[in-house]
């Protein structure tokens, strides 16, 4: 049996080799490194996968979410408002601009931000909203644009975990992630689901104006060369990545298959498990598995994974503390009571591996290992 890792980009990477080593060699050849060919050939490609207006590549996912915000034009003291239960990127952003983070609870259908608590964190300085899309399932979007909509706050969707993740509106339309609210920002870090061999980000926006906006954030605030009208950042997507983006772009709905085909089976293997609860699903949600994670219930999921690394089987605790606990992060006025759902989720959540190589062996191989605990 093939080693067992939480990702398997080795794997994954012999099967699109040819494709990525030509095309890399092309830009080695080329020497266009930077905003060459093979960058707005992506960008383009991924613009019509999402069925988006804009896609702007940018160096990170962190980058992405940064320049979302500049974009808007936010000033310091602004309140953005997002999910306690996700990776730190998402209020560090906030924070590093002077805005101010604002964490409320999430749904224990979605582990995404829960609107009922989202509406009563609203103040007259809220101007933002980060709806997460934890996991590779959509955050419920109806209801976060509702709210926006009735209280005029700009909404960036972080779909760092879920890019080509399907959202299915009450009116029976259907929207990618990303691609609904003023920004949808992704990272194209190795093991997400759309991964380069290096770091990568993008935005995307069907609004011309803050696609506009966003290019010129990101390109040191220059619109024309040497004329800064405004403070920006530096960051690019590079040619190479490019390369090996377009290459798995092609892919992504296959990959996504592999990944819930994974995910059909650990939710057999563990549907009548005593001290496991499956990952829920959403109506309104199609789930993408950027990550396959389990509750555990009257276990403990640090001994859990101690257990199962002991056997072979790599497992992650993704979150082990909520971002409202963190020193960094803490308020005054924050109250545990308001965070029953995530403080419920650090403490027993698991993640088994998930990529798209998982093969059958290595699943019962996983499963069994789990099963075996108890
Ligand atoms: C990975 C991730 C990011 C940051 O992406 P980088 O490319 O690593 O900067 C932001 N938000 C979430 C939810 C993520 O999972």
């Amino acid at each position: 049996m093939k080693n067992i890792q939480m990702v398997d980009l080795h794997s994954q990477y012999l099967r699109i080799k040819d494709e990525v080593n030509q095309g890399m060699n092309e830009v080695l050849e080329s020497s266009a490194f930077i905003g060459g060919p093979a960058v707005s050939k992506f960008s383009s490609e991924l613009a019509s996968y999402l069925k988006v207006k804009h896609v702007i590549p940018c160096a990170n996912g962190t980058d992405a979410l940064q320049i979302a915000l500049m974009a808007l034009g936010l000033k310091p003291g602004d309140e953005v408002i997002t999910a306690d239960f996700t990776f730190a990127a998402t209020v560090e952003v906030i924070a590093l601009l002077g805005l101010e983070p604002i964490l409320v609870d999430v749904e224990a259908s979605s582990y995404n931000i829960d609107p009922v608590a989202l509406r009563k964190a609203i103040t007259p300085k809220t101007k933002a909203i980060i709806p997460v899309h934890l996991f590779g399932q959509c955050a419920p979007m109806d209801e976060v644009l509702e709210i926006a909509k009735e209280f005029n706050l700009f909404v960036v969707e972080d779909t760092a975990q879920a890019i080509g993740a399907q959202y299915s509106h009450k009116d029976g339309s259907v929207s990618r992630a990303g691609t609904m609210g003023h920004f949808g920002t992704t990272s194209f870090f190795p093991s997400k689901n759309l991964g380069c061999y290096g770091d990568g980000g993008a935005l995307f926006t069907n609004d011309d104006a803050l696609a506009d906006k966003a290019r010129v954030v990101a390109n040191h605030g220059m619109k024309v060369r040497y004329y800064h009208d405004e403070i920006g950042v530096n960051s690019r997507l590079d040619s190479l990545q490019a390369v090996v983006l377009g290459a798995k772009l092609k892919h992504l709905d296959s990959y996504v298959k592999a990944r819930q085909s994974a995910a059909d089976y650990y939710d057999k293997a563990f549907s009548n498990c005593e001290f496991l609860e499956i990952p829920s699903r959403v109506s309104y949600s199609n789930h993408v598995f950027h990550q396959y994670t389990l509750k555990t219930r009257g276990i403990d999921h640090f001994e859990l994974q101690k257990y199962l690394m002991d056997k072979g089987v790599p497992a992650m605790i993704y979150y082990p503390v909520a971002l409202h606990s963190q020193k960094a992060y803490t308020r005054p006025e924050y109250k545990e009571e308001n965070f029953p759902v995530t403080n419920e989720l650090c403490k027993s959540v698991i993640s088994l591996p998930m990529h798209t190589e998982l093969d059958l062996e290595q699943l019962e191989f996983i499963t069994q290992a789990v099963l075996s605990y108890r």
